[in-house]
């Protein structure tokens, strides 16, 4: 028996009891402070996350300084890509020596996207990582093996799924169906406008950079990409190649068949060239029934033998214009090469030296005869 008075033991009731509050309430403080800061972490990512410019810029604050400011062990995310636009402009971005961007996955059909978001509610689902389900999302990452927990967020424009968004934890309390998903909504709802409109941004750059006739780079584009590639060849002492393409007696073409057959030559012409390049080398229309095309660390006699089959390949084509009539073209081509002695000298000026070696190499070609390669040495 407690051998205190009721007084005291009431008192002592009371004191444990206040404790227990005062407990509580700093708990519950502390929670707040703790969801103040997430939230402002989370208002700061949101205001980079629409500051992005580019889609590498937008990937990277996702996989990289969200995964890292969160504190989140897996983190992936799936684009639809149907056309491969998505993953062009990637490959443009990173450059030719780009790595891969570890947890992007750019997929060809909306059919994963759909298993992983049956529901057409289209809300974040948040539950137990299952690996018969789920081992695929976070392949390579170095907790992948670990995943308890995870969260799907569905990235959606005008109710059409356009990605995914994974978190995964090696907690399995992290994401539970009963945790609250607002956040987590709005980032989906924030990530998938961003996601529209770096890509539409991207496509205007591109359009911008793109002839409309043929659809191969303009001019413009080229000379930008003239002055990386030579950057590039300096650095790593590579060597790079360029072609001055024109056809032959064009205007004879035009004059017979019309301006309509004329751009329909155009049109298969830049098409015949770019499927004899690589995924590293630059075509481009530089005017008129002229092309121009890079070849990085192509060695001389390599460029002679592309430049070879891109004029044997036209010459040896019959093209079928839209009246039914089957015509045939040529193109004659001069090749330079990007001068060895080149540390000295700014790239500007050795890009114009390129392509001045390369046009006197065309002029060559035509006095020649045409439809041939000549090469300068010089
Ligand atoms: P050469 O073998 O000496 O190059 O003869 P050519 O007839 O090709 O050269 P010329 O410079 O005399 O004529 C080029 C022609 O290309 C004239 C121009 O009308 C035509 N051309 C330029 N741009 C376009 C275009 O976008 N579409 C069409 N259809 N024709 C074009
Ligand atoms: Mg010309
Ligand atoms: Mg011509």
């Amino acid at each position: 028996m407690d051998s205190r008075d009721p007084h005291q033991q009431r008192h002592a009731e009371i004191q444990a009891e206040n404790q227990a509050l005062r407990q509580q309430l700093e708990n519950i403080l502390r929670e707040a402070r703790n969801n103040e800061l997430k939230m402002r972490r989370f208002e700061q990512l949101e205001h980079k996350l629409i500051a992005t410019r580019s889609l590498l810029e937008l990937v990277r604050l996702l996989l990289g300084d969200y995964k890292a400011a969160f504190g989140i062990d897996c983190v992936a995310l799936s684009l639809l890509d149907r056309d491969h636009e998505a993953s062009r402009m990637l490959d443009a971005e990173l450059g030719m020596d780009g790595r891969p961007v570890q947890g992007l996955h750019l997929l060809q059909s909306d059919a994963p996207l759909r298993d992983l978001h049956p529901d057409p509610a289209l809300k974040p689902w948040l539950g137990p990582f299952k690996a018969s389900q789920h081992d695929k999302l976070f392949l390579g990452q170095e907790q992948a093996a670990n995943m308890a927990s995870l969260a799907l967020l569905p990235l959606s424009r005008h109710g059409e799924l356009i990605g995914s968004l994974h978190f995964g934890s090696v907690d399995a309390q992290r994401y539970d169906a009963q945790s609250g998903t607002a956040l987590l909504e709005r980032l989906a709802a924030i990530v998938s406008v961003c996601l529209d409109s770096t890509l539409n941004q991207e496509r205007l750059k591109l359009a911008g950079l793109t002839d409309a006739l043929t659809g191969v780079h303009n001019r413009r584009y080229f000379e930008h990409r003239c002055l990386i590639e030579i950057a590039q060849a300096r650095r790593y002492r590579h060597d790079l190649a360029c072609l001055f393409l024109d056809l032959d007696r064009f205007k004879a073409i035009n004059d017979r068949y019309g301006h309509q057959a004329g751009d329909a030559v155009l049109r298969a012409v830049g098409h015949n060239i770019q499927t004899q390049l690589r995924a590293g080398d630059t075509i481009a229309r530089f005017g008129g029934e002229e092309f121009v095309v890079l070849l990085p660390q192509a060695p001389a006699q390599h460029a002679r033998d592309i430049a070879e089959r891109i004029r044997a390949g036209i010459a040896g084509r019959p093209f079928s214009l839209p009246c039914g009539e089957v015509i045939t073209a040529s193109v004659s081509i001069g090749l330079a090469m990007l001068p060895a002695e080149r540390i000295q000298v700014e790239a500007q000026s050795l890009a114009e030296q390129l392509l001045k070696a390369a046009d006197q190499a065309l002029y060559q070609a035509k006095t020649e005869g045409r439809n041939r390669v000549v090469f300068n040495a010089t």
